[in-house]
């Protein structure tokens, strides 16, 4: 099967198209600056590489422009538009509603309307997205893969905040976690890597990178994850705060005369490694580079972020009873080798002992921790692209056996 992977933002349009069967990517690409002078980037496994502009005034005329190369007799990879089989969409937030990926329909498209006000910036632009390709391609089937979906298994006493009840009740207000599709993918690919039945172990999966957060996946479910109503709770991230507390904000805002919106800007914005360092960076890379300089404020902000992140880990490992694998993944999880080794410094307590040498090692799935290390920890490579072409690919083929009747339809 060809599986069109699309993840649609404000200004921006990622694709994939993955083959299902060999799970190789034969294109990628990325339409950027939608709107404004439109940037296109794309690369193919025959070898082919292009970054140029090309004006897009909206994501139709984004897709449009990606289907054209799709198809193109010199450069695409697909003779025709119908080649493909599904497009499988990037959703942020599905609320309470979907627990796993969907055939995108008129009701799937109201019920995330209705999840707009909890991710105004994400959801409308995915469903513009899913706009664009509908129009240009009516007979294909779509499919929604939510990052909220693999999240929705946690129980109330780990997604309730200690708030009045009547605004959960009236207003859905909890804990929704994100990333689901990064640690769905990783927390299996661990299993499989370490050939574990994921049905028997419990995997704390790291996901750091601009945005972070840790998910605690016992036996191939989410009991939690550090994130909660908004991508900003949790571990403090590149320019988010992470957890706060509330009382801070009426503090500043009364010092400092600010509104609500200036606040969130400030915590979204403005904070994180990003306000810790006293705005030198919010990219780990920059930050690592300052603190070999004894820049001493690049270095409170990293270690701030490995002190948080370790503290989750152990929460987590409370919240399972215990913990098999700890997994590093995404930007400065895959990458930042130094960053892992001053997390795991804490994690002495578990039994976890780290092989420096495979530490520094690169691949897309290697163990670092030593033999006698009571506790694997991992760095897998996240593969988002991959996890929702192969949801997409399942939720097709049930489709398709449910038209034929075997009675499977959704
Ligand atoms: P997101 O998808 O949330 O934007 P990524 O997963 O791409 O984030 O991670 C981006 C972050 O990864 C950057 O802030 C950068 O600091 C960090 N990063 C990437 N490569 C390295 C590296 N070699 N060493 C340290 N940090 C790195």
């Amino acid at each position: 099967m060809k599986i069109l992977v699309i993840n649609s933002g404000s200004s921006s349009l990622k694709f994939q198209v993955i083959d299902s069967d060999s799970e190789q990517v034969l294109a990628r690409g990325v339409c950027e600056r939608i709107g404004i002078d439109g940037v296109f980037t794309y690369k193919t496994g025959t070898g082919i590489s292009r970054k140029e502009p090309v004006s897009m005034k909206d994501h139709t005329e984004a897709v449009h422009v990606l289907l054209d190369r799709l198809v193109d007799p010199e450069e695409g990879v697909l003779e025709d538009y119908s080649q493909i089989d599904v497009v499988g969409h990037r959703l942020v937030h599905g609320g309470e509603k979907f627990t796993g990926s969907v055939v995108i329909t008129k009701e799937v498209i109201d019920a995330m309307k209705e999840c707009n006000d909890l991710a105004p910036l994400h959801n409308p632009a995915n469903l513009v997205g899913v706009d664009a390709c509908r129009r240009l391609m009516p007979d294909t089937l779509m499919v929604g893969v939510f990052d909220t979906a693999f999240n929705q298994t946690m129980e109330p006493k780990a997604f309730l905040y200690g708030i009045p009840y009547r605004y959960y009740e009236k207003y859905k207000v909890r804990r929704y976690g994100f990333h689901g599709i990064s640690h769905k993918y990783v927390s299996q690919r661990a299993a499989e890597f370490l050939n574990q039945d994921i049905r028997h172990v419990k995997t704390i999966v790291c996901h750091l990178g601009n945005g972070a957060s840790i998910c605690a996946v016992k036996y191939g479910q989410v009991v939690d994850n550090s994130m909660g109503f908004t991508p900003l709770e949790g571990l403090v991230m590149g320019t988010r705060s992470g957890d706060v507390d509330p009382g801070v904000l009426e503090f500043l805002a009364k010092k400092e005369h600010l509104d609500f919106g200036q606040l969130m800007k400030i915590l979204n914005q403005e904070s994180g490694v990003l306000g810790i360092s006293k705005n030198l960076s919010s990219d780990f890379r920059e930050l690592k580079d300052a603190q070999i300089k004894y820049n001493d404020k690049a270095s409170l902000a990293r270690d701030i972020f490995a002190y948080k992140v370790a503290k989750y880990i152990g929460s987590f490992t409370a919240a399972m009873n215990g913990v098999d694998n700890i997994v590093f993944t995404a930007g400065v999880g895959e990458n930042d080798s130094d960053m892992r080794e001053e997390i795991c410094e804490y994690l002495g307590f578990l039994g976890i002992r780290i092989d420096e040498v495979k530490n520094r090692g690169q691949a897309e799935a290697v163990r670092i921790s030593t033999r006698d290390s009571r506790v694997n920890v991992l760095v897998i490579r996240t593969n988002e692209e991959l996890e929702i072409a192969r949801e997409a690919a399942a939720v097709c083929r049930e489709y398709r056996e449910g038209l034929s009747g075997s009675g499977k339809a959704s």
